[in-house]
């Protein structure tokens, strides 16, 4: 084990896809590109990436930890791209002073990854480069466990002067304030629309609805809005769920949740996806209705006719408070709460706060 360079297959895709790996390449704003900078060049202090899912964080690391290993740093921060280093990253992902330590299928890094993988490899100088990098994946609540934050106190408090520590995580109050006082921590902001635009297009993503989607919908956080660009399924998702949106006020509760929380689970993987749209449903009903009419919104996406407008006008529905349990939904699904329970409690809370409009009154079975 000693040594061993982290083999791609070893990682999660987007933590040794490293195709992209300047500072200077990132397109984020010019804060966060002056504290990047300062990261690059200050003392070897652990960092702690927060951010919610899709935030960017892994990309950050990534460039980060190129920074850190390359031979000749450039002004702002970045990896120069042609040192040994460099071009050591670029061609695998992979470098024999970088370990990456991510959970993998179970979900969990292991204590004894922790002792094997950071303790006993700490004061090894590092291969080819002057420092030597730890990235390691507190991402979701038992990504890393107490115990695994407890084998983590010491190096991350006495450690070379040529270890870097990025840790990153997406609720820094899941970690154990013991962690929390060791570490300096860094925040990535929501990118604007015109930089999630210039990440859309740099990885190559050509116009279209679910691009449209992802710049519309995926409230500033790169990798959702990569996510939602590139989803392939996105038109079979969107028309299923604006169907299901559109029976919320008529069919008859059984049958509207055992066929909501069906299509939940046959596209689990597209959860995030079918909450945003859900989202984006509330928001055109509401800007529709508070306009009186479709003018002003683009024809092609516009959800709903006028017809069906006028009468989702009669429901006296709380657009707020529906939004207000998507997000929370979300919340709860990032912290590995039930999926069931949870999408099933989505579904009969959204269905009641817009059937309490007063229409209830149509129910019919699913086809
Ligand atoms: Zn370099």
């Amino acid at each position: 084990m000693v040594s061993k360079p982290v083999a791609p297959n070893d990682s999660a895709p987007d933590l040794v896809d490293f195709g992209i790996f300047q500072l200077s390449s990132l397109a984020i704003n010019d804060d966060l590109r002056q504290d990047l900078k300062q990261l690059v060049a200050s003392k070897p202090y652990p960092l702690l990436i927060i951010g919610e899912e899709g935030a960017g964080k892994h990309t950050l690391a990534k460039c980060l930890a190129a920074s850190y290993l390359c031979h000749s740093v450039e002004s702002d921060g970045s990896a120069c791209g042609t040192c040994p280093s460099c071009r050591m990253i670029s061609a695998s992902g992979a470098h024999l002073d970088l370990v990456i330590l991510d959970p993998g299928p179970s979900g969990r890094i292991k204590v004894d990854e922790v002792r094997s993988e950071v303790a006993a490899r700490l004061f090894e100088a590092p291969r080819i480069s002057h420092n030597k990098v730890f990235i390691i994946s507190a991402e979701k609540a038992d990504t890393l466990s107490e115990a695994c934050q407890n084998a983590l106190l010491k190096p991350l408090e006495e450690h070379p002067a040529f270890v870097r520590f990025i840790i990153f995580c997406e609720d820094s109050d899941r970690l154990l304030p013991t962690i929390r006082s060791r570490v300096q921590t860094l925040r990535p902001a929501h990118r604007n629309n015109k930089e999630i635009r210039q990440i859309l297009d740099e990885a190559g993503i050509e116009d279209s609805p679910a691009k449209n989607f992802a710049l519309d919908c995926s409230d500033g956080l790169p990798g959702v809005a990569l996510t939602l660009a590139q989803d392939e399924r996105y038109r079979q998702i969107y028309d299923e769920s604006l169907r299901i949106f559109k029976a919320f006020p008529r069919e008859n509760r059984t049958a509207f949740l055992t066929g909501g929380l069906d299509f939940f689970k046959a596209n689990k993987d597209s959860t995030d996806m079918i909450i945003r749209l859900l989202q984006s449903f509330l928001r055109e009903l509401s800007l529709g209705l508070l306009a009186d009419k479709w003018e002003g919104l683009p024809a092609e996406s516009a959800a709903f006719t006028d017809k069906e407008l006028a009468e989702w006008a009669k429901l006296e529905i709380d657009y707020e408070a529906l939004l207000g349990l998507l997000s929370e939904t979300k919340r709860a699904l990032s912290s590995n709460t039930g999926y069931d329970h949870t999408i099933s409690r989505l579904l009969l809370q959204m269905r009641s706060k817009i059937a309490a409009g007063g229409t209830a009154s149509d129910p019919r079975t699913r086809q």
